[in-house]
């Protein structure tokens, strides 16, 4: 079996496990990181977009707050091409129990949360949509971040530092030698192959799934309870500032404005599989309504697609055998030297997609002192590669971009603004055949029309480049159109029925796709 050798394996390629990867790197350390899936395809690539301020947090979780509003003005900086700098309101909505606003006021100022009161007259005429009943509204420094542009910029930044990124590749075994973890074994998805990998020191950056690689090295009590939230992508910026209802976190309570669309978001229902992703018809309908009471027609706009998320919530089951139960919504780094007598082995779970470079830093300090030769942190000032100009991100810009060179450049996905070449440098550049990858890198197919234009001409071109089999091609293609369906048919109604209707007449009517020959010869499948 082959093996590699490093001296930090991370396990998970959210933006935690990336964030580390990432931080490990500069400090000069040697990192392999793997996942199961592609990177991003966790949490991380299932959450609502928000790069918070810290003012959903000012009442409730003060220590979250200030959390949340350092990161955002570090992550605004080194990963600003990431970032788009919309702002947020905090709305008092007529459902809303007015006397919250003074203690979202005083909350922010506490905790040192940039907000602002402003007329309603001026929010509305900002944004017009909003409900003309809003009594109060506060200005704060919210903004959306592309995770994926995030996640794969920490990877590449690692890399260029020598890290090596697998993503799919499962960790099947810990391996552990008396009371020390000396790395893990991997399953490489494409291959069945397995890998050995010797580790000084193995980082458990798993989120919802920490538990279960904890369990994997012979580690009690790590419980990580998932909350489970959905989302609704609904096809256009029905406002363009991210919208809180100014009440105590709730649910349906914040629309994020994120590229071509909106998302509603979120519920929080406790399952107790990580894996757990069912749309609950209740929880749309409620998600909808809710959207209504922050913009009146909401239902009429036409919804996406649906899809959920879990939230990585950690509970010390140790802590709860002292009889001090501690559950808490902030992150937790669990040093198991400390906590478990197990050297070389760390967890880093909870927290928000905000403070991940946070708990990057906390956990690379913990490994760093472990392996005795502490080095300083340096990622709250190094750029992420592509961010280097300080210039946060600018919807219009890729439309002036285009403008520029119509003419000269095909356009794939209209929706996103996909350029041929784009498309074919990403699907060479990640070697793979997978459409659902290359969704994740371009943005290909979630826009208002998800898939329906583009990528039946994604998939033409995925066979025409460095001869892909027609049957590999198709296969790429129905695998796409599955997974796309799945976060579609919950949402059926209107106008978003009528697009479903038409798809299918695209892909099975004109194309037949459900026909397409797909068994491999056995030359192409080996
Ligand atoms: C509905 C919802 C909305 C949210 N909205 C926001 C928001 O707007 N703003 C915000 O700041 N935060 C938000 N959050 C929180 C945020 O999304 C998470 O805290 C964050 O993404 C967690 O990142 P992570 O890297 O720790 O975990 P993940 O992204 O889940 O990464 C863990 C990785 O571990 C991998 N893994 C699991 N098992 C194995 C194995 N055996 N081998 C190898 N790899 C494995 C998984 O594939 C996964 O990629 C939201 C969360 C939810 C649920």
């Amino acid at each position: 079996m082959a093996t590699l050798s490093t001296d930090v394996l991370v396990i998970g390629g959210g933006a935690t496990g990336a964030g580390v990867a990432w931080d490990a790197s500069l400090r000069g350390y040697d990192v392999v990181l793997v996942d199961r899936a592609d990177l991003a395809e966790g949490t991380s690539g299932r959450f609502h977009g928000l790069l918070h301020s810290g003012g959903r947090y000012a009442v409730k979780d003060p220590d979250a707050a200030r959390e949340c509003i350092h990161e955002n003005r570090i992550l605004r900086k080194i990963a600003a091409d990431c970032v788009e700098d919309i702002g947020g309101f905090f709305v008092t909505t007529p459902y809303d129990d007015p006397a919250y606003a003074d203690k979202f006021a005083n909350g922010c100022r506490d905790t040192g949360v940039d907000c602002e009161e402003i007329e309603p007259a001026v929010a509305l005429r900002e944004e017009p949509r909003l409900n003309p009943g809003i009594s109060r509204v506060f200005r704060v420094p919210d903004a959306n971040i592309d995770v994926w542009k995030t996640v794969w910029a920490l990877a590449r930044g690692a890399q260029q530092r020598g890290a090596r990124i697998l993503p799919y590749h499962a960790v099947v075994a810990i391996h552990r030698s008396g009371d020390v973890i000396t790395g893990a074994r991997v399953r490489g998805h494409a291959t069945g192959e397995e890998l050995d990998i010797e580790a000084r020191v193995t980082v458990n950056a798993s989120g919802a799934w920490a538990g279960q690689i904890a369990d994997m090295a012979g580690i009690e009590g790590v419980r990580v309870l998932p909350g489970r939230g959905i989302m609704i992508a609904m096809n256009h910026r029905m406002v363009n500032t991210c919208i809180n209802r100014c009440q105590m976190p709730t649910d349906g309570d914040i629309i994020v404005p994120m590229r071509t669309v909106c998302i509603i978001g979120t519920t929080d229902e406790h399952t107790e599989d990580p894996d757990d992703h069912h749309v609950p018809p209740n929880e749309v309908d409620r998600m909808l309504d809710d959207g209504e009471k922050l913009v009146p027609g909401f239902r009429q706009a036409r919804a996406l697609r649906v899809w959920t998320g879990v939230r990585p919530l950690f509970e010390d089951a140790k802590a709860s055998d002292t009889q001090t139960r501690d559950v808490t919504r902030a992150h937790a780094l669990l040093d198991h030297a400390e906590r478990d007598g197990v050297q070389g082995f760390v967890t880093i779970t909870g927290g928000k997609l905000t403070t991940f470079r946070l708990m990057a830093e906390d956990t690379m300090t913990a490994v760093s002192r472990h392996m005795g030769d502490e080095r300083p942190c340096t990622t709250k000032t190094e750029p992420l590669p592509g961010s280097e100009d300080g210039a946060t991100y600018m919807l219009g810009e890729r439309l002036e971009r285009k403008e520029k060179n119509l003419v000269d450049e095909q356009i794939i996905c209209e929706c996103e603004l996909v350029p041929r070449w784009k498309l074919e440098e990403s699907i060479r550049r990640r070697a793979t055949t997978n459409l659902d990858d290359i969704r994740r890198l371009l943005r290909l197919g979630m826009g208002p029309c998800q898939g329906g234009f583009c990528i039946y001409r994604a998939t033409g071109i995925l066979h025409g480049l460095d001869g892909l089999s027609a049957e590999q091609a198709d296969k790429s293609l129905l695998e796409f159109l599955e997974e796309r369906w799945k976060g579609t048919w919950p949402i059926l109604y209107g106008d978003q029925l009528r697009q479903a209707r038409l798809d299918e007449w695209i892909f099975q009517g004109v194309l037949d796709v459900e026909h397409l020959p797909l068994s491999l010869p056995e030359a192409v499948a080996t």
